[in-house]
């Protein structure tokens, strides 16, 4: 019910990894199916969400560089990849009865519309997922930077990073059985730290903007849900 959510529009950001599951490259529809229903269930008490994929699964344009192929080119394969898997998120979305919407910062007639970010906010108001494609549009930036960069376009009222790991740690929880968990940390620690939980650049501009930032453990069943209803889940990143 509408009455139970805090929050009336956010932004999550998935990484590409999140899409591939248990293989090493591409796309595994089962996760996106799973994903559509927890999205769905925020739709559904009346959360406004725009979505920012990214590509990391298929290509990325410093991996790319590493091998040798111009960065530049790198990073548009990086983008056009967000873009594909914003088309199998959408896909998945619409069988599950979630209207969705799909914008490229790149604009490509005929396949998705070209980011606009007045039209993006009425589709959000009237219930649609909106979900932003191609990045910033620009090489050298990361889908990190574009989640901040649309959630404060649009007004959202928090950036939701999903991690495989239920937010910020001392260290390596893996690697050190003593780590502990951040609830919360400033934007000021994160970017003198260099703690590696969003790009810097991401960091600032919600820094300069006043958005914050939850880094949350995407399949942590319910973590999602818990946290547009207030529930205290990962690390939140604010003043
Ligand atoms: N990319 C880019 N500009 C952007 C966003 C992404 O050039 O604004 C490229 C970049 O090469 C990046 C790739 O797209 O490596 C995939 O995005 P990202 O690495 O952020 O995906 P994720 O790690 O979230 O799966």
């Amino acid at each position: 019910t509408t009455r139970d959510r805090k929050y009336k529009r956010i932004l999550l950001k998935l990484s590409g990894e999140q899409l591939m599951g248990d293989e090493g490259f591409g796309i595994d529809p089962k996760v996106l199916d799973k994903m559509a229903l927890e999205i769905g269930q925020l739709v559904g008490i009346g959360v406004q969400v725009g979505l920012v994929i990214g590509g990391g699964n298929l290509f990325r344009g410093a991996a790319l560089s590493k091998a040798g192929l111009d960065r530049v080119t790198g990073d548009h394969m990086g983008m056009l990849a967000t873009v594909m898997n914003a088309l199998a998120m959408r896909d998945a979305l619409e069988r599950s009865n979630i209207s969705s919407s799909v914008m490229s910062a790149i604009p490509m007639s005929g396949v998705v519309e070209h980011y606009d970010r007045r039209r993006a906010i009425r589709l959000l108001e009237d219930g649609e997922v909106v979900i932003f494609s191609a990045g910033t549009g620009n090489p050298f930036f990361t889908t990190d930077s574009a989640a901040c960069l649309r959630g404060i376009e649009v007004d959202a009222e928090l950036v939701l990073k999903a991690t495989k790991v239920d937010g910020v740690y001392t260290a390596d929880p893996v690697k050190d059985p003593t780590a502990t968990r951040y609830e919360r940390l400033s934007y000021d620690t994160v970017l003198a730290d260099k703690l590696g939980v969003m790009d810097l650049t991401a960091i600032c501009l919600c820094q300069e903007h006043d958005m914050p930032v939850r880094v949350f453990q995407m399949d942590k069943p319910g973590a999602l849900l818990n946290i547009v209803v207030g529930g205290n889940e990962g690390t939140l990143i604010e003043a």
